[in-house]
Protein backbone atom coordinates (compact mmCIF):
# COMPACT_ATOMS: atom_id res chain seq x y z
CA UNK A 1 0.00 0.00 0.00
CA UNK A 2 0.86 3.69 -1.26
CA UNK A 3 1.16 6.40 1.36
CA UNK A 4 -0.84 8.47 -0.43
CA UNK A 5 -4.16 5.76 -0.88
CA UNK A 6 -6.77 6.28 1.83
CA UNK A 7 -7.33 4.06 4.70
CA UNK A 8 -11.06 3.39 4.17
CA UNK A 9 -10.74 2.19 0.39
CA UNK A 10 -8.63 -0.62 0.38
CA UNK A 11 -7.79 -2.64 -2.57
CA UNK A 12 -9.13 -6.27 -2.33
CA UNK A 13 -7.55 -8.50 -4.76
CA UNK A 14 -9.81 -8.77 -7.90
CA UNK A 15 -11.36 -4.71 -7.84
CA UNK A 16 -10.49 -4.80 -11.64
CA UNK A 17 -12.04 -8.65 -12.33
CA UNK A 18 -15.35 -7.83 -11.07
CA UNK A 19 -16.01 -4.55 -12.36
CA UNK A 20 -15.43 -5.86 -15.86
CA UNK A 21 -18.01 -8.86 -14.55
CA UNK A 22 -20.23 -5.28 -13.16
CA UNK A 23 -22.01 -4.94 -16.15
CA UNK A 24 -23.01 -8.01 -16.97
CA UNK A 25 -23.74 -8.70 -13.24
CA UNK A 26 -26.42 -6.22 -13.42
CA UNK A 27 -27.90 -7.32 -16.81
CA UNK A 28 -28.50 -11.12 -15.49
CA UNK A 29 -26.08 -12.65 -17.96
CA UNK A 30 -23.56 -14.18 -16.04
CA UNK A 31 -22.72 -17.54 -15.53
CA UNK A 32 -23.71 -18.56 -11.73
CA UNK A 33 -20.16 -18.74 -10.66
CA UNK A 34 -19.15 -15.49 -12.02
CA UNK A 35 -22.85 -14.11 -10.12
CA UNK A 36 -20.82 -15.88 -6.84
CA UNK A 37 -17.71 -14.20 -7.74
CA UNK A 38 -18.94 -10.80 -7.69
CA UNK A 39 -21.13 -11.07 -5.00
CA UNK A 40 -18.39 -12.29 -2.96
CA UNK A 41 -16.53 -9.45 -4.02
CA UNK A 42 -18.84 -6.61 -3.21
CA UNK A 43 -19.38 -8.20 0.28
CA UNK A 44 -15.79 -7.54 1.13
CA UNK A 45 -15.19 -4.22 -1.16
CA UNK A 46 -17.56 -0.86 -0.33
CA UNK A 47 -15.61 0.86 -3.58
CA UNK A 48 -17.33 -1.75 -5.63
CA UNK A 49 -20.40 -1.72 -3.84
CA UNK A 50 -20.52 1.82 -4.50
CA UNK A 51 -19.69 1.51 -7.96
CA UNK A 52 -22.61 -1.69 -8.42
CA UNK A 53 -24.75 0.98 -6.78
CA UNK A 54 -24.22 4.10 -9.39
CA UNK A 55 -24.45 1.51 -12.32
CA UNK A 56 -27.62 0.38 -11.36
CA UNK A 57 -28.98 4.28 -10.39
CA UNK A 58 -27.92 4.53 -14.20
CA UNK A 59 -29.30 1.52 -15.33
CA UNK A 60 -32.88 2.45 -14.08
CA UNK A 61 -32.47 5.98 -15.15
CA UNK A 62 -31.88 4.52 -18.76
CA UNK A 63 -35.29 2.21 -18.40
CA UNK A 64 -37.23 5.35 -17.48
CA UNK A 65 -35.76 7.58 -19.98
CA UNK A 66 -36.99 4.63 -22.53
CA UNK A 67 -40.21 3.96 -20.96
CA UNK A 68 -40.77 8.27 -21.25
CA UNK A 69 -40.19 7.97 -25.04
CA UNK A 70 -42.72 5.35 -25.59
CA UNK A 71 -45.07 6.92 -23.70
CA UNK A 72 -44.64 10.70 -25.67
CA UNK A 73 -44.86 9.09 -28.74
CA UNK A 74 -48.27 6.70 -27.68
CA UNK A 75 -49.89 10.10 -26.47
CA UNK A 76 -48.50 11.47 -30.26
CA UNK A 77 -50.25 8.65 -31.77
CA UNK A 78 -53.49 8.60 -30.10
CA UNK A 79 -53.91 12.26 -30.40
CA UNK A 80 -53.52 11.61 -34.14
CA UNK A 81 -56.12 9.02 -34.03
CA UNK A 82 -58.38 11.09 -31.74
CA UNK A 83 -57.92 14.38 -34.28
CA UNK A 84 -59.10 11.92 -37.29
CA UNK A 85 -61.53 10.37 -35.73
CA UNK A 86 -63.13 13.53 -34.35
CA UNK A 87 -62.97 15.09 -38.05
CA UNK A 88 -64.27 12.12 -40.06
CA UNK A 89 -67.23 11.82 -37.20
CA UNK A 90 -67.75 15.56 -37.76
CA UNK A 91 -68.10 14.91 -41.05
CA UNK A 92 -70.83 12.53 -40.97
CA UNK A 93 -72.94 14.11 -38.27
CA UNK A 94 -72.90 17.47 -40.21
CA UNK A 95 -73.82 15.77 -43.49
CA UNK A 96 -76.64 13.45 -42.31
CA UNK A 97 -77.93 16.36 -40.11
CA UNK A 98 -77.91 18.68 -42.95
CA UNK A 99 -79.94 16.26 -45.03
CA UNK A 100 -82.17 15.20 -42.26
CA UNK A 101 -83.32 19.46 -42.03
CA UNK A 102 -83.00 19.81 -45.72
CA UNK A 103 -85.34 16.94 -46.22
CA UNK A 104 -87.81 17.48 -43.76
CA UNK A 105 -87.85 21.29 -44.19
CA UNK A 106 -88.98 20.65 -47.92
CA UNK A 107 -91.31 17.81 -47.39
CA UNK A 108 -92.98 19.88 -45.15
CA UNK A 109 -92.93 22.70 -47.57
CA UNK A 110 -93.63 20.44 -50.77
CA UNK A 111 -96.28 18.07 -49.79
CA UNK A 112 -98.95 20.52 -49.06
CA UNK A 113 -97.85 22.63 -52.43
CA UNK A 114 -97.65 19.26 -54.22
CA UNK A 115 -101.11 17.79 -52.93
CA UNK A 116 -102.99 21.28 -53.77
CA UNK A 117 -105.57 20.22 -56.62
CA UNK A 118 -105.38 23.71 -57.35
CA UNK A 119 -101.78 24.35 -58.65
CA UNK A 120 -101.56 23.31 -62.23
CA UNK A 121 -99.95 19.73 -62.75
CA UNK A 122 -96.98 21.04 -64.55
CA UNK A 123 -96.26 23.40 -61.58
CA UNK A 124 -96.64 20.29 -59.47
CA UNK A 125 -94.21 17.75 -61.37
CA UNK A 126 -91.97 21.06 -61.66
CA UNK A 127 -91.94 21.61 -57.94
CA UNK A 128 -91.55 18.26 -57.14
CA UNK A 129 -88.17 17.49 -59.17
CA UNK A 130 -86.69 20.87 -58.35
CA UNK A 131 -86.76 19.73 -54.70
CA UNK A 132 -85.57 16.12 -55.61
CA UNK A 133 -82.66 18.08 -57.83
CA UNK A 134 -81.84 19.97 -54.86
CA UNK A 135 -81.67 16.84 -52.62
CA UNK A 136 -79.66 14.77 -54.61
CA UNK A 137 -76.89 17.80 -55.19
CA UNK A 138 -76.74 18.50 -51.52
CA UNK A 139 -76.27 14.88 -50.53
CA UNK A 140 -73.68 14.92 -53.18
CA UNK A 141 -72.11 17.82 -52.18
CA UNK A 142 -71.87 16.43 -48.79
CA UNK A 143 -70.35 13.01 -50.04
CA UNK A 144 -67.59 15.01 -51.89
CA UNK A 145 -66.66 16.73 -49.12
CA UNK A 146 -66.46 13.54 -47.04
CA UNK A 147 -64.23 11.68 -49.42
CA UNK A 148 -62.04 14.45 -49.85
CA UNK A 149 -61.24 14.23 -46.08
CA UNK A 150 -60.79 10.87 -46.52
CA UNK A 151 -58.16 11.13 -49.36
CA UNK A 152 -56.21 14.40 -47.82
CA UNK A 153 -55.84 12.20 -44.83
CA UNK A 154 -54.28 9.21 -47.28
CA UNK A 155 -51.65 11.53 -48.56
CA UNK A 156 -51.14 12.77 -45.07
CA UNK A 157 -49.53 9.40 -44.64
CA UNK A 158 -47.82 9.18 -48.04
CA UNK A 159 -45.94 11.88 -47.34
ZN1 LIG B 1 -13.43 -4.07 -5.41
Amino acid sequence: MTPDEPAGAPHVPGCSEALVLLMGFIDGELAPEDIRRVEDHLAVCPSCRAEHAAYRRLGHAADALATEEVRVSTEHAWERIYDRLTRSVGWVLLWVGLTLILGWTLWELGSEFLTDSEVPMVLRVGVGTFIGGLLLLTINFLRERLYRRKTERYDEVIR
